[in-house]
């Protein structure tokens, strides 16, 4: 499978699981850009020799090219030198696995080249869903979840002709670090706990997300778009094993499953092998040894996070995008140890509350959307 892939957010864990795929795989890694780590990004430009290497953050990228004076990887800089790695000409695919907001950018402008997106980014969807996919309608490109769940999706519907023979899809949820506590025990919550996942190794902003269960709201509003479906045909159940990576019901009540070792190499590698499948590097499951597999209901009332997800998913419009925002603002000052657990939810009710949805927005609109959102929680 030959590949020229660019990969944002190279640095990240999703980037750099994306470059074992890719070293396993065979596929060459043409550009990368990160936001500021210059040492992780030399070592990867040192193993990969990408024709281009961009941080976001200039002083990075001025360290960054002292480091690389000895080859001839192109060091660039800011969001232009990140823009520029993700419509880089020699690359067909690009792995879209910038944090945050700040990766709707660099995602729609590789988009408009019409490359393949293997899609990590999940806030790119929920702040702007219908606006991406009509442009990689459009620009002919075509989107591949990287998310675990959302690959778990596209797989179990591989065969299916007729959308409107799906009665619902099904995310799991490990239920987080904190699963099974009340809301009264989650008040003294610590970054540090927060940052304990029991099944993923991940960044620090989507292992907050996951302890809180934004995550999964977020991804149910990834799924809506990326399948077309309404918020009240997608259910989320907790799972604790991450083992069933989610499920499709049908209108016949069959449900297909997808298993899989925990192991977020599986969906990245089906998004640059797709329709293919290839031996890789992820981990086999042993069904034989990893014990029974549990199912339950999220408990709403302790996970408001998933509450409000699932609120804003029905509203639908700039919701997203204002939930979005309030949450990734106040996720950063939980990690700046300026505010505790529960007031990551108190925050983000506020600003949905506070800021009024606009349906079907334009990119203007959502961005004024998350900007406001972000003033509400400061
Ligand atoms: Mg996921």
């Amino acid at each position: 499978m030959s590949r020229k892939v660019t990969v944002l957010g190279s640095t990240g864990s999703i980037g750099r699981q994306s470059l074992e795929v890719i070293a396993a795989c065979g596929m060459e890694a043409v550009a990368l850009a990160a936001n500021s780590s210059a040492k992780r990004m030399e070592e990867q430009a040192r193993q990969f020799r990408p024709a281009i290497a961009a941080l976001a953050d200039e002083a990075a990228a001025a360290d960054l090219r002292v480091r690389l004076a000895d080859t001839n990887v192109r060091v660039l800089s800011g969001l232009e030198g990140v823009l520029e790695a993700a419509t880089f000409s020699s690359a067909d695919t690009a792995i879209a696995a910038l944090v945050g907001m700040a990766g709707l950018r660099p995602t729609l402008a590789a988009i408009r080249e019409g490359k393949r997106i293997g899609l990590a980014n999940k806030e790119t969807l929920v702040c702007a869903g219908p606006l991406v996919l009509e442009e990689a309608k459009d620009y002919g490109a075509k989107v591949y979840p990287v998310d675990s769940e959302h690959s778990a999706i596209f797989q179990c519907l591989e065969g299916n002709r007729d959308r409107g023979e799906v009665k619902r899809l099904i995310l799991t949820c490990s239920g987080g670090p904190f699963y099974g506590k009340k809301r009264e025990e989650l008040a003294d919550i610590t970054v540090a706990d927060a940052l304990k996942h029991p099944n993923w190794s991940m960044g620090a902003k989507i292992t907050v997300d996951s302890a809180t269960l934004m995550n999964k709201g977020l991804e149910v509003m990834e799924a809506m778009h990326l399948y077309h479906m309404p918020a009240e045909k997608i259910s989320v159940v907790v799972h604790r094993e991450s083992i069933i990576h989610s499920l499709v019901e049908y209108c016949d009540n069959a449900m297909i499953a997808q298993l899989g070792a925990p192991d977020m190499r599986l969906p990245i590698q089906f998004a640059l092998t797709y329709p293919k499948r290839v031996s890789g590097p992820s981990a086999p499951l042993d069904l034989w040894n990893c014990g029974p597999l549990t199912f339950g209901t999220p408990d709403l009332e302790a996970f408001p996070c998933l509450a409000l997800a699932l609120e804003a998913a029905k509203t639908g419009g700039t919701a997203g995008a204002i939930l979005n925002g309030a949450n990734e603002a106040a996720v950063d000052q939980f990690l700046a140890g300026k505010i505790g657990f529960l007031d990551i939810a108190a925050k983000v009710e506020r600003a949905l509350s506070r800021i009024k949805a606009v349906q079907n927005p334009s990119m203007q609109d959502i961005l004024d959307a998350d900007a406001a959102a972000r003033e509400e929680v400061m």
